[in-house]
């Protein structure tokens, strides 16, 4: 009976964890210096994913405005985050991604993954609906729009290979999430996940897009080593940097 209940309680506490996509704990109090070990680790380790094989799986797919996702693209999803899913490949370095994180006392909030492209085409129309009644013409609004919505069909998180992160004391999707710890500990740890931040700073004129601190893209680690390394992005990396890619 009280194995059971024991059973019942790991489980409900994992799928909080996951609910919440990040430790229960934060920086640990005081009190938690003196408690037992295995107490500690409440938190479940990944199972989709050996460790061993975190990143190990390359995709380099190029989806941004000149490249559509391919009409047959359908990923194979799973669950990172309460009702979040990605690409399996992506998600089960995710996983260990967060896992880490959290057991270094940083909380990650996954808040949007994969996207179907009916959902992105309903936030992009809902985004041109808002200018229009700021009083832009359609154009202008669709021009605005794009600056911060991918147009249906170009959008990473259409793919299922994109996850935005926040953190729970700072969940906006601006420029001042770069400040904080998570963006410092994703910038720094990302690549050794497979990951990269996919819309630097310093290259908003190749990717059409603005700086996104908190926006991640799995590509495998060998790629995301690499990228950050040269400091690149994914354009330049795959050559096709201002020019339309023909394949
Ligand atoms: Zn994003």
């Amino acid at each position: 009976m009280k194995r059971l209940w024991k059973a019942g309680t790991a489980l409900l506490l994992a799928a909080l964890l996951i609910l919440s996509g990040c430790t229960a704990r934060g920086p640990a109090p005081e009190e938690s210096v003196s408690s037992a070990p295995e107490e500690e680790g409440a938190m479940p380790e990944p199972t989709m994913l050996p460790r061993e094989e975190v990143g190990e799986l390359e995709n380099l797919l190029l989806v941004n405005a000149e490249n559509p996702v391919p009409d047959d693209y359908t990923p194979e999803l799973y669950p990172v985050s309460g009702a979040y899913q990605m690409d399996a490949d992506a998600a089960g370095s995710m996983l260990w991604m967060l896992y880490d994180a959290a057991a270094q006392g940083v909380d990650l909030m996954v808040v949007s993954a994969y996207r179907g492209t009916e959902r992105q085409r309903q936030n992009f129309n809902n985004k041109v609906q808002e200018y229009i009644s700021l009083g832009l013409s359609e154009e202008e609004a669709v021009e605005v729009t794009s600056q911060w919505i991918a147009p249906p069909g170009t959008s990473e998180h259409e793919t299922g290979l994109a996850a935005d992160i926040v953190t729970p004391g700072y969940q906006m999707l601006n420029h001042g999430f770069a400040e904080t710890q998570a963006a410092k500990w994703l910038a720094a740890h990302a690549p050794e996940y497979g990951f990269i931040l996919r819309y630097p700073e310093d290259k908003t004129e190749i990717t059409g897009i603005t700086y996104e601190p908190w926006h991640f893209r799995y590509v495998g680690k060998r790629a995301a080593r690499e990228i950050t390394e040269r400091g690149v992005s994914l354009e330049e990396y795959l050559g096709v940097a201002g020019e339309t890619y023909a394949e």
